[in-house]
């Protein structure tokens, strides 16, 4: 099997960070989930100051510095402060865990549910949340996030209540039924299920996750019993112009692994406000010409918008073998439209679920294997000049076009 790592049970944040073979890893959550220019040039300022100058994007669509040194920590909690990406503790940093439609509107239901859950989380009668449990708030007039992790779900639903107003879902993750209701009562149906998980138990499983809890068939409650009738996902927004029927334009450009350097993100804040996506891709909602950057980017055939990979060794203390240089490597050979995930160790941090071609460090060198998790591989280690020529011609054989 792809080997044994450590489940910490919680993420980094700002004023818990996370300490790595490289420094203290911060990680921010914007809170509308977008950055605004000037926080984009602070933050750019304080990778450069204090971390090792480049940011990264995670598959929550929050935003890593990494290399802080212990020293630094405080005079970079000022000036994160400063510029109001600073949660008031940690317990409200841990929770506030609420992963935004990046394609959100200033008239939908978005941004004020988004404050509102916020606030119930901040209450004193709050339950106490895994911190890896998200909620997802994807509301708009169609579902973008339907594939990224989540445990409690809201969604705008396709019918209107009889005096034509707005109906949204409110639901588990991996359940069939939900709550159906407006959009005054949604962050207390959200947070009744919140409730309802810690009550049952939720923690049993080593990180905490609604899938987990409803796959044991427990009831839900009353409320939460209408049969999910949702809409059907949005298809995946292209790299470049965004023309999503949303009226309002802009453009999403790709990270290479999800990682900016600090003059790149000095450079897209040149467009207006980041907003963060669980794609490492950022949309520039006011962007009124293609951003040319040349480490951005900006085709969706381009193999590097098709590799995840794990921060991977030296930097993290779990990796069982580097990640970066060999991704450069599977770029030259992945075949057009299929996607590769690369993992330092089979927790695989970078990427939860199966991928077209999933490569795991092991002891001695990778396993890999097709629509693998990075959890489930087995059998022999290979070296890496042995793995990339399997791959090659495991790529030419005609089952796998
Ligand atoms: S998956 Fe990568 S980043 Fe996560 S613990 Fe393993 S080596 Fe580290």
């Amino acid at each position: 099997m792809s080997g044994s790592f450590d489940i910490k049970g919680w993420c980094p944040g700002a004023l818990r960070p996370m300490l790595a073979a490289d420094g203290y890893v911060v990680r921010l959550r914007p809170k509308d989930g977008q950055l605004s220019s000037r926080q984009g040039l602070a933050l750019a300022d304080l990778a450069r100051r204090y971390g090792t100058g480049v940011l990264t994007l995670t598959s929550r669509a929050n935003i890593q510095l990494r290399g802080i040194e212990a020293i630094d920590h405080p005079a970079l909690l000022l000036a994160l402060e400063v510029e109001g990406l600073l949660d008031e503790s940690v317990r409200v940093e841990s929770q506030r865990n609420i992963l935004l439609s990046p394609f959100w509107q200033a008239n939908d239901a978005t941004q004020p549910l988004c404050v509102a859950l916020g606030n119930a989380q901040g209450d004193t009668g709050a339950p106490l949340l895994p911190s890896k449990f998200g909620f997802v708030l994807d509301p708009g007039d169609a579902p973008y996030l339907r594939a990224a992790s989540g445990d409690v779900r809201v969604e705008r639903a396709h019918t209107q209540s009889p005096t034509q107003e707005p109906l949204f879902w409110v639901y588990p993750e991996g359940a069939t039924t939900g709550w159906l209701g407006h959009q005054s009562l949604v962050v207390k149906a959200a947070m009744d299920l919140a409730h309802w998980f810690v009550r049952h138990n939720g923690f049993e499983n080593p990180r905490g996750r609604m899938r987990v809890l409803i796959e044991r068939a427990l009831p839900l409650p009353d409320a939460f019993q209408t049969p999910l009738d949702l809409m059907p996902p949005a298809p995946q927004a292209p790299l470049g112009a965004v023309q999503v029927d949303l009226g309002q334009g802009g453009f999403l450009v790709g990270l290479r692994f999800g990682q900016m350097s600090a003059d790149l993100c000095s450079y897209l804040c040149g467009f207006g406000p980041l907003r963060m996506t669980p794609w490492r891709q950022i949309y520039l909602p006011q962007a009124k010409v293609q951003p040319t950057h040349p480490a951005l980017l900006t085709d969706a055939n381009d193999p590097y918008s098709r590799i995840d990979i794990c921060t991977g060794a030296p930097a993290c203390t779990q990796a069982l073998g580097e990640t970066l240089s060999l991704a450069h490597e599977v770029a030259k050979i992945l075949p057009k439209g299929r996607f590769a995930h690369l993992s330092g160790c089979a927790k695989g941090c970078a990427r939860a679920s199966a991928c077209d071609v999933t490569i795991v460090a092991q002891k001695g060198g990778f396993l890999w294997g097709r629509n693998a998790q990075a959890g489930n591989l087995f059998g022999p280690a290979l070296s890496q000049e042995y793995l990339l020529e399997d791959l090659q011609s495991a790529f030419e054989r005609p089952d796998h076009a």
